[in-house]
């Protein structure tokens, strides 16, 4: 069985057909692409239009070369970088003063590592912490010792204190 010559040349013209629109689409494609790659990287509309150029001429090699040269963040990553670094900032600047050294201290420490001041103290009831001029526990209510709550008599505050104490030796046994 013999195959028509017109059959055949017809069957490769439109394969080539075919090659050449998938080719030229894959072209366009690439140059869409680089373009919107490079928007979302570059605000130059020079780097831009170069970068779509250059795609344009070389095509394949073209891609490769911007892939190499192409800035390694978006803008829309530099800019939640920044946005962290300040926000990191910020918290390093809410973070509160050692009296004694004058370097940054946590909120919950109890002594100043590097001078070794006292920052906070601890209730003596329910062991939270407390600021240093607080006579009162926020948390519990109970009086610090020594002070005494206004009204009350030094007796009163004694006798508080060693129902604390108290307390404290039942837990205990
Ligand atoms: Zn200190
Ligand atoms: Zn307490």
């Amino acid at each position: 069985m013999s195959v028509d010559p017109s059959f055949l040349s017809n069957f490769f013209l439109v394969l080539t057909a075919f090659g050449g629109a998938f080719l030229a689409a894959l072209w366009i494609a690439l140059v869409i692409w680089t373009y919107r790659d490079i928007r979302a990287r570059a605000r130059d509309p020079l780097v831009q239009i170069l970068s779509a150029l250059l795609v344009a001429v070389l095509n394949l090699p073209g891609v490769l070369v911007y892939l190499i040269l192409r800035p390694a963040h978006t803008l829309e990553e530099e800019y939640q970088h920044t946005l962290e670094e300040e926000s990191l900032l910020q918290a390093l600047e809410e973070m509160p003063l050692c009296p004694g050294c004058e370097r940054r201290v946590k909120d919950d420490w109890q002594v100043c590592p590097n001078c070794h001041t006292k920052l906070k103290k601890t209730c003596h009831h329910c062991g939270k912490l407390m600021e240093l001029p607080w006579n009162l526990c926020p948390y519990c209510g109970t009086p610090v010792p020594g002070m005494r709550q206004e009204g009350t008599s030094i007796d009163e505050a004694l006798r508080d204190l060693k129902i604390g104490d108290a307390s404290e030796e039942v837990k205990t046994s």
